[in-house]
């Protein structure tokens, strides 16, 4: 069937009825319960059985269903109400006024994966469903943004047990027809192809579009006739294993993006990276700003980096993708030659310091080379990055190393029940959706009933029970189980019992076999006749990595012991569907990380919104979270040396917590009653969420610190032809020639002696600049409480005046310096660059005082 030719035929809908094939191909409906309803009424059970896809759906409905719902006026109605409050939201002005670009710029986000609904399989964890989040918030602001990434073909992989609970993965291929996606073209009409170069020859890629709201997600897909086979398969499968696979999706996805997107008249004004296997695009970005604003390499640079943001999301330093630098020489030579530097300096971008000359190539390096606004993903993570990418910035203090943390959040309309939902629009507000930056608004929480707030939590307790049920049992007759066990399924789990929630990548760190430490006691918990608790498992181990495979096997095998079989189930292949029954209808939200290793973390903030407790070891967003009024810790936040320890002492924390506080505390019912500190935790919980860990309160503030500014330094820099570029450009290039001869002399103390807290004392030093002028550099007096460790603590810099120039380029320094407390101080002195925060940050621009002779 080799010359096949195609034709399509599309359902014929109604003229009263063609919203719903709009409404089908923007996934404004799967946030919205109104319209999520318009299309389950028109056939529930398809609905369900096509996994709530209405492109799909809506081709499957029959032109006589069709033509009885275009005469049915209930149906209309309900059509009417949702298509008005969609053309609402299209037209809706922004709401972030701040963030101005002209027509044919945006914010180009840029995302490996992407988690918007379970039916568009383009994400495999957490950072996709963060890259999903951020489009649906950016749609609410009304942000000019565009989201870029990769349409695969065959996704992620779908999960399922064998009889003996081994994982196994397939990867069912979608059809795009399928999708909600429509193909970019060009003016003339023609399919949209960019062209990036590969190491055998021209990849091309075509451009999808898909609706988030206001938002459009641009995906690019090589899965054209025009390419050979190993270059079809580079958008099969999302992080293939196989490292140059890799190497061309990333490049596909930073270069072809940027390139994509200029095709189509947009100019990313400011640059988001989500993650390292974005950075290439920063390397096409510059050729862009040198092309836009006639600048040269040196010059584009600086607009690129003052206004590129970098988030990273990974604790550990092997987590990072790294390639050997020949795989990635071809996609980058092509720049060298644009840029007029060498390869082997464009390659050196990418080293890991400390690493050796022809070593790897590093996506995080990479990608801190063009990025003025990088930041980790919790107030933690932030700490930790600081700590781990040091060594790029050497001779920095720790804490000054300038990666920052914008803490994650959850797109709260998506996550939050209905029934919760219908609660709060009659306690807070009917458009509190779009107020819950009020904290006012959201404190109206407390004001809710205690039975109604009770009564609608165990409504969803009970979905979620009956939702595992459905899917236990599709899960034991696909393993033609025997019929006893089936009957069982029919009664597994129980209304009334306290429901913890474990849901996550079963990676080694996450530790779901916590709870598994101590058989006997968790068995114990859960045959408890007065007090029993039930537990609900699920999650994906990576393909490669057996040993999160041995844990879900662990865990099955254990549930399906006689005793504990009612009230223990491992639902097979978490979802975004999975994922919404879990967090809603749990009581509590477990979470056993190895600290610091999970970064953030954001199923818990889902659960919270619905009033599910928090009970966490202290890691990731959790330690800005927690509180004893809205959850539960495990252990302190005590860091360990010895994992097999810290999992003795944490997994008993775990039971104790369990027994002596959240155990009690749901079962303490007076007459019948809800428990009553519980409801009081669960709108605490609530609160706390909307306020905090929203995905409204993420984009505001990544638009108000980063994006804004870059707007601003893109604005600046590059009017009057680009004049302050040039001339941070030439700044940068002096301060690199010429530091090296820079001297600082010790600072001495007058008069030398101790004081008391009041007195002031002066301090001088001498400074060798050489060549470069005092107005070019800043002189400092560093200076802290001295720890026994000999380290300073609560350190501050202050500059240092310039008091007469005493021989040509050596010059004298001074300040005053109050004594406001008492004990043992230490300082310091040193010079670093005069300027804006890149400029003071450049590697290798700072010089201490020097130590003694
Ligand atoms: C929210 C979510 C995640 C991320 O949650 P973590 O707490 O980081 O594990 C992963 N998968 C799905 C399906 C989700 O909904």
């Amino acid at each position: 069937m080799r010359d096949m030719q195609i034709y399509k035929v599309y359902p014929a809908i109604p003229e009263s009825l063609v919203f719903l094939g709009d409404l089908a191909r923007n996934l404004w409906w799967c946030w919205n319960d109104d319209a999520i309803d318009l299309f389950r009424r028109i056939h529930p059970g398809l609905w369900e059985k096509v996994g709530k896809n209405p492109v799909v759906f809506l081709a499957r409905i029959s032109t006589h269903r069709y033509e009885a719902l275009s005469r049915d006026e209930s149906f209309l109605g309900h059509l009417g109400r949702v298509k008005t409050r969609f053309e609402t939201m299209s037209s809706e002005i922004s709401r972030v006024p701040d963030l101005t670009l002209d027509s044919g710029e945006t914010v180009a986000y840029f995302s490996m994966e992407f988690g918007l609904h379970e039916s568009l399989p383009f994400f495999a964890g957490g950072l996709g469903i963060l890259a999903g989040d951020h489009l649906k918030a950016s749609s609410a602001l009304g942000l000019p943004l565009t989201g870029i990434g990769l349409l695969f073909r065959e996704g992620y992989f779908r999960q399922y047990l064998d009889h003996n609970g081994w994982q196994q993965e397939t990867y069912p291929v979608i059809d795009v027809f399928d999708l909600p996606t429509r193909k970019v073209t060009r003016t003339s009409g023609e399919d949209l192809v960019i062209d990036i170069p590969g190491p055998h020859g021209i990849i091309h890629a075509c451009v999808w579009e898909i609706r988030v709201g206001k938002i459009r997600l641009l995906l690019l897909d090589t899965n054209l006739p025009e390419n050979p086979e190993h270059i079809r398969n580079i958008t099969s499968r999302l992080y293939a294993s196989h490292g140059d696979i890799r190497v061309a999706q990333e490049a596909l996805l930073g270069i072809g993006g940027t390139r994509a997107l200029k095709a189509m008249g947009l100019f990313p004004s400011v640059c988001h990276m989500n993650e390292g296997h974005c950075t290439f695009a920063g390397l096409e970005r510059i050729c862009q700003i040198m092309e836009r604003y006639d600048l040269n390499f040196q010059s584009a640079s600086q607009v690129c980096r003052r206004s590129t943001v970098f988030t990273t999301h990974t604790p550990v330093a092997a987590g990072h993708d790294e390639f050997d630098k020949h795989q990635v020489r071809p996609y980058i030579a092509p720049y060298a030659e644009k840029f007029d530097i060498s390869v082997e300096e464009l390659l050196s971008w990418g080293e890991v310091p400390g690493d050796d000359k022809n070593g790897r190539f590093s996506m995080f390096c990479f990608g801190v080379q063009f990025s003025g606004y990088i930041n980790g993903v919790s107030q933690l993570h932030g700490k930790v990055a600081r700590r781990m990418w040091q060594g790029l910035w050497p001779r920095r203090q720790k804490e000054e190393i300038p990666i920052f943390h914008v803490t994650n959040g959850v797109h709260i309309n998506s996550y939050i029940s209905r029934h919760k939902n219908g609660l709060l629009e009659r306690y807070l507000a009917a458009d509190w959706i779009e107020r819950q930056s009020e904290p006012a608004l959201v404190s109206r929480i407390d004001n809710i009933d205690d039975a109604d707030l009770w009564h609608v939590h165990e409504m969803d307790r009970s979905n979620l029970i009956r939702k595992c049920r459905q899917l236990l049992m599709s899960q034991y007759e696909r393993r033609n189980a025997a019929r006893t066990l089936l009957d069982d399924v029919t009664t597994a789990l129980d209304h009334r019992v306290l429901t913890i929630c474990f849901a996550r990548r079963f990676a080694t760190y996450k530790r779901a076999g916590l709870l598994l430490k101590d058989p006997q006691r968790l068995t114990r918990l859960i045959t408890n006749t007065d007090h029993p608790v039930q537990l609900v498992f699920a999650g994906k181990a990576h393909p490669n990595d057996n040993e999160g495979k041995d844990l879900i096997r662990r865990i099955v095998e254990f549930a399906r012991q006689p005793a504990v079989r009612h009230r223990i189930v491992f639902l097979e292949n978490y979802d975004i569907n999975i994922a919404r029954y879990m967090v809603q209808g749990c009581d509590v939200w477990l979470n056993t990380p190895r600290r610091p290793y999970e970064a953030c973390g954001t199923s818990g903030m889902k659960a919270a919104a619905n009033g599910g407790l928090n009970l966490s070891i202290l890691d990731g967003w959790w330690c800005e979270g927690y509180d004893d009024t809205r959850g539960w810790r495990i252990g302190n936040g005590t860091d360990y040396d010895d994992p097999g320890y810290q999992d003795e002492v944490e997994s008993q924390s775990l039971f104790n917590v369990l027994e002596n506080d959240v155990i009690p505390v749901f079962y303490d019912r007076i007459r019948g009653n809800p428990p009553q500190k519980w409801v009081r935790m669960m709108k605490a919980a609530m609160k706390m969420a909307i306020t905090d860990f929203s995905s409204d309160r993420m984009v505001r503030e990544y638009t108000s610190r980063f994006y804004i500014p870059s707007v601003g330094n893109l604005r600046d820099l590059t009017q009057d032809s680009g004049r302050k570029a040039k001339e941070m450009a030439l700044t940068q290039s002096r301060l690199n020639a010429l530091w090296s001869h820079i001297r600082v002399s010790k600072p001495r103390i007058k008069p030398a002696e101790d004081f008391a807290v009041g007195d002031t004392f002066s301090v001088v030093l001498e400074v060798f600049l050489g060549e470069l002028s005092p107005d070019e550099v800043e002189v400092q007096i560093y200076h802290g409480r001295l720890l026994g460790t000999g380290e300073l603590e609560k350190s501050r810099a202050e500059t240092m005046k310039l008091q007469s120039t005493i021989a040509p380029g050596t010059h004298l320094y001074g300040c005053r310096v109050v004594c406001s407390d008492s004990g043992r101080f230490g300082y310091t002195a040193r010079v670093i660059p005069r300027g804006d925060d890149v400029l003071r940050n450049i590697p290798g621009l700072i010089t201490w005082a020097m130590p003694d002779e």
